[in-house]
């Protein structure tokens, strides 16, 4: 319980506890929570005020940067925020005159007083809702803590007790020599899914450096890893293929194509997600499933790709579209498409974990991305409850809000040189 309280607060916290009668060798957080709500409306809801927000940097799969606010009763909530998240820690430290003296429990009016203050400053996508993003997150993990109840259970309950994990490959060639050993720890590791890229700029078949269309030398070489990866791995395994968005209609197209007899889980991104139509008219010359969407912000972002039924699965990042109640959004929206929600996913087990509530809270969940198979030592360390996958699944957990806690010792192995800790 310690790592959750500030020292004056806790000291605070203690006093509170003492004189609420709390006994003093129950020292878990559910003890906590509890003398938080018994100092609380006569309703039960905890009266907490927001008396600060931290940052501190990792450099894991790219930047995460991890948010913490405090309490003036001792909780922290904590979130973490990727990918757009250079800008995040300035963008924060902005953020915290709206946040300071707010109850932290209603979430959802500090998130859209600080998306609605930004109108005219980015607030539309990028490093602006990617910081919000990181706010938010915090927001539900000390909600939770404060209540008692775990981050998916204030999102309307679960659906299922275990999350689908795929595993981001970090090999597709049969030209790699570690290809084998990379492929059989997949299979150790138990996952049902994997993802590889296809995308290659050093591929000896590209003419030009610029220009979006691949060669047909290069598209038989896209087919080659395909196919070599779907018979590395076993039939029941679920094969997804990304092209990062780096390449034309023309390619999109033929790829596509190409693929269908592989069956496979999604394409992603053949094209850039920005120009709707364009995806949509890929997707409406295949049979090969069209997944996009980890560089889209907001309901606002999918609501196009949804009405032109530009994708037959999105993958929004919940670490930067908007957080996991916007997360919860979009899932509803594509659900009243009929279109299953695969969300993107390259941050530590906290971010994980949070993505594990949404997906746990929605009815059209699909899979989750997990992208650490290089970091295996970090990735194990990094909570204090440990690996929290197994056999390519992960258990929501029970404990109050998102319901993992930073190893700190672990975690700043990753620390970003020159940045704070928290600080
Ligand atoms: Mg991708």
């Amino acid at each position: 319980m310690l790592a959750y309280l500030q020292p004056s607060s806790f000291r605070d916290a203690m006093n509170r506890r003492l004189f609420l009668g709390v006994s003093a060798g129950a020292f878990g957080l559910s003890r906590l929570s509890a003398a938080v709500q018994a100092a609380a409306s006569p309703y039960r809801r905890p009266k907490l005020k927001i008396t600060g927000v931290r940052t501190a940097q990792v450099r894991a799969h790219g930047l995460q940067v991890h948010v913490r606010i405090y309490t003036d009763q001792g909780l922290f909530g904590h979130g973490e925020a990727t990918d757009s998240a250079a800008g995040a820690p300035p963008l924060i430290d902005g953020f915290r005159r709206f946040l300071v003296g707010q109850d932290p429990l209603n979430v959802d009016l500090l998130w859209e007083r600080l998306r609605t203050a930004g109108i005219f400053a980015g607030a539309q996508a990028g490093q602006y809702v990617t910081a919000l993003t990181g706010i938010e997150i915090a927001l539900w993990d000390l909600a939770g803590k404060a209540l008692g109840l775990p981050v998916y259970q204030l999102l309307g309950g679960k659906m299922r007790d275990r999350i689908r994990l795929y595993c981001d490959s970090q090999t597709e060639s049969p030209d790699d020599p570690e290809a084998p050993k990379k492929i059989q720890s997949i299979k150790d590791l138990g996952f049902t899914a994997a993802k590889i890229d296809i995308d290659d700029f050093s591929d000896p078949n590209r003419w030009d450096r610029v220009n979006w269309t691949a060669s047909n030398g290069e598209i038989e070489n896209m087919v080659r890893k395909v196919a070599f990866m779907r018979e590395s791995l076993p039939k029941r395994t679920d094969l997804a293929v990304d092209m990062h968005g780096r390449y034309d209609m023309t390619t999109g197209k033929r790829v596509a194509r190409e693929l269908e007899p592989f069956k496979l889980l999604f394409l992603e991104e053949p094209v850039p997600a920005e120009n709707v139509d364009a995806m949509r008219d890929i997707r409406e010359s295949t049979g090969t499933p069209i997944c996009c969407g980890e560089n889209v912000f907001l309901r606002h972002g999918f609501r196009a790709i949804l009405e032109k039924r530009a994708a037959d699965i999105i993958m929004p990042d919940l670490q930067k579209c908007g957080g996991l109640l916007e997360g919860r959004r979009i899932a509803d929206m594509a659900h009243t498409y009929y279109v299953p929600f695969a969300p993107h996913c390259v941050v530590s087990p906290i971010g994980t974990m949070a993505s594990c509530h949404v997906c746990a809270a929605v009815p059209n969940f699909l899979v989750l991305e997990w992208h650490w198979i290089q970091r295996l030592d970090l990735w194990r360390s990094f909570v204090k409850e440990g690996d929290i996958i197994d056999k390519g699944w992960v258990t929501v957990p029970d404990r109050p809000g998102l319901g993992v806690e930073m190893n700190e010792e672990a975690a700043r192995k990753a620390q970003v040189p020159g940045t704070s800790w928290f600080a």
